[in-house]
């Protein structure tokens, strides 16, 4: 048996050059992103803006803050019905709930992304959507934007595990009217917690920008036109969901390792990949072409694997060291549409139950070698050899 496989939960460490101003800081007590000109928390607004070729990015406290922020921003009148993928995380569905808008759930297919049929069924009742790209995995963002476009619905992009993925060629987060972001641990940039929101559109991010915790005239520290934000002084409630100078010299320090994680990670993804191949009992949905991914996760289905089966499987992978979650069978899971009890009133979306029933999710750092992913390769094999023999296969 394979012993001692490679830890996928580990996170990599900061890079060294963050001590010096971590220290700077914490000498000078500067934690509040208003205090001084140039922040930390400005410099790394500027420096994501630019690096996603958008014209304006702010800087908060979480994705969720993000997504809630952006979609008070959108100005919808109380109980608007939000389109959001019934495949993502329970941060989404709260964020809507948080703004005073009601969720309305879209199936997903088996390949994680959006079901375009019923999407386009519910878009009429909607005022606003929410695209989630789970894992990474972007659902066909031309024909959504296309549909939405139409209808002159706005969309949000909730791009907390997308960072570094293009559609297109174009960076995911920058095609909806406002793209979100986070920081969190087991995304590609950690500072432990925070976000970011992305637009180019100045009346929609002053909006945001007030919202956020830009109290009296702290505005002046974001380099957006005074008269667009005199429009809104004083006109709205403050949420303070600032992000502090810490967090924020974390992430900039990690920027320059974004293409490297990014190159890793879809190499370490691709490789395990084909050799899972190998054993057409798992199911690996491809990505649209438009896509070029930047997973730090596989996930793949075993649609054919009976309860049993499955139980067998994850069992034999944990004896080899891997904690593998099913979205759906993992207890009080937050992927699970079913687990969002605070929403009102339940909706069953049985394609997307059929998916989280038999959807299987590794964490896969870019941190790995090819050999790590050859080891994690074998064990997954193995594995489905113990819980279903080849011969009856
Ligand atoms: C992590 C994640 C979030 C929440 O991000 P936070 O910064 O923790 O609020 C939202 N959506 C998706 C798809 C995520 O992966």
């Amino acid at each position: 048996m394979t012993r001692d496989l490679p830890d996928v939960h580990s996170a990599e460490p900061i890079p060294a050059r963050a001590m010096d101003e971590v220290n700077r800081i914490l000498q000078s007590g500067d934690l509040f992103r208003y205090n001084s000109a140039n922040s930390p928390v400005t410099m790394l607004e500027q420096d994501f803006a630019a690096m996603m070729g958008s014209r304006y990015a702010l800087a908060v406290s979480s994705c969720s803050a993000a997504i809630f922020l952006a979609l008070k921003a959108l100005d919808l009148p109380p109980q608007a019905r939000v389109l959001i993928p019934a495949f993502t995380f329970a941060a989404v569905p709260s964020a809507v709930v948080h703004a005073e808008c009601v969720p309305v759930l879209c199936e997903c297919g088996r390949n994680y992304r959006i079901d375009l049929e019923d999407f386009r069924a519910k878009l009429p009742d909607v005022s606003a959507v929410v695209i989630s790209h789970m894992r990474g995995h972007t659902s066909d963002m031309d024909a959504i934007l296309a549909a939405c476009a139409k209808m002159d619905i706005p969309v949000i992009e909730d791009a907390a595990h997308s960072l570094g993925t293009t559609w297109n060629g174009r960076n995911i987060g920058t095609l909806g009217a406002m793209g979100c972001f986070s920081f969190q641990s087991y995304k590609l940039l950690n500072a432990g917690e925070g976000g970011i929101l992305i637009s180019d559109d100045p009346e929609l991010i002053a909006r945001a920008i007030i919202m956020s915790g830009a109290y009296e005239h702290n505005w002046k520290h974001h380099d957006i036109d005074p008269d667009v934000m005199e429009r809104v002084q004083n006109k709205l409630p403050l949420y303070n969901m600032r992000l502090n100078t810490l967090s924020a010299v974390l992430i900039r320090a990690q920027l320059d390792e974004i293409p490297r994680r990014v190159r890793d990670g879809a190499r370490n993804h691709d490789h395990l990949v084909e050799k899972l191949r190998t054993n057409p009992l798992f199911d690996l949905p491809a990505p649209y072409p438009a896509e070029a991914r930047a997973p730090d996760s596989v996930q793949f289905n075993l649609p054919t694997l009976s309860d049993a089966q499955l139980d067998d499987f994850l069992s034999a992978a944990e004896m080899h060291g891997l904690r593998i979650q099913v979205f759906g069978r993992s207890r009080d899971n937050a992927r699970a549409f079913w687990n969002w009890r605070f929403l009102d009133g339940f909706i069953e979306l049985p394609k997307t139950r059929k998916m989280l029933m038999r959807a299987c999710d590794l964490r896969l750092p870019a941190s790995l070698s090819i050999a790590d992913c050859d080891q994690i390769a074998g064990a997954l094999l193995a594995s489905m050899n113990t819980a279903v023999p080849p011969q009856h296969a």
